[in-house]
């Protein structure tokens, strides 16, 4: 079963410029990510949600607040159909300097060793930002930016010390490039 790492803000929910998502009530889900979700999920797909929350760290919302989003947030995917695998927060603060704040790949790591069965070149890592694309590429994962997010055009990638693979308007159409590579490798497979 392959595995997908998804970023959560701007991916899954609504991203908030110059804010957190503190609570649930502050919470949306995108257009289309329900969907997007249930797209991967009925194609077998472990998806796995990997997301730098610094708010915690920094005293603007608790652990309890996170706990109660991912709480609600599984159980709206779940009336929607699709179970997560996984949620991993990195909760610290970026002068904390900790292995688990995305661009570094340690909660990618850290899913691998707790979950095992993951082949980093044959997962993707959907993100809406920068930081997304070089923690996957850090990885060794592909990577598709969205533009439901922080990143609103392609171009703004030019300058970005890692570029993504793929690029997708949202969830619903990075699920749509997923399983279009992964049934055209195996086809390139059955052909040799
Ligand atoms: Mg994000
Ligand atoms: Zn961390």
């Amino acid at each position: 079963m392959k595995t997908i790492f998804l970023d959560r803000d701007g991916v899954i929910s609504q991203f908030t410029p110059n804010d957190y998502v503190k609570t649930w009530n502050e919470f949306r889900f995108l257009p289309g990510a329900l969907r997007g979700l249930g797209m991967l999920f009925s194609h077998g797909y472990r998806i796995v949600v990997i997301s730098n929350q610094a708010g915690v760290s920094k005293g603007i919302f608790s652990m309890e607040n996170l706990n109660d989003i991912t709480l609600k947030m599984e159980r709206e995917a779940e009336k929607a159909g699709t179970v997560f695998a996984a949620v991993y927060y990195c909760i610290h603060a970026p002068e904390e300097n900790c292995e688990c704040r995305k661009p570094r790949p340690g909660l990618l790591q850290r899913a691998k060793r707790e979950l095992g069965g993951i082949i980093f070149g044959e997962t993707f890592f959907v993100g809406d930002t920068d930081i997304d694309i070089e923690a996957g590429k850090a990885a060794g994962t592909k990577t598709i930016l969205v533009l439901s997010g922080k990143t609103r055009t392609a171009e703004e990638t030019l300058g970005w010390k890692a570029r993504p693979d793929f690029v997708a308007s949202g969830l619903e159409e990075a699920a749509e490039i997923i399983i279009r590579q992964d049934s055209s490798e195996k086809d390139e497979g059955k052909s040799k």
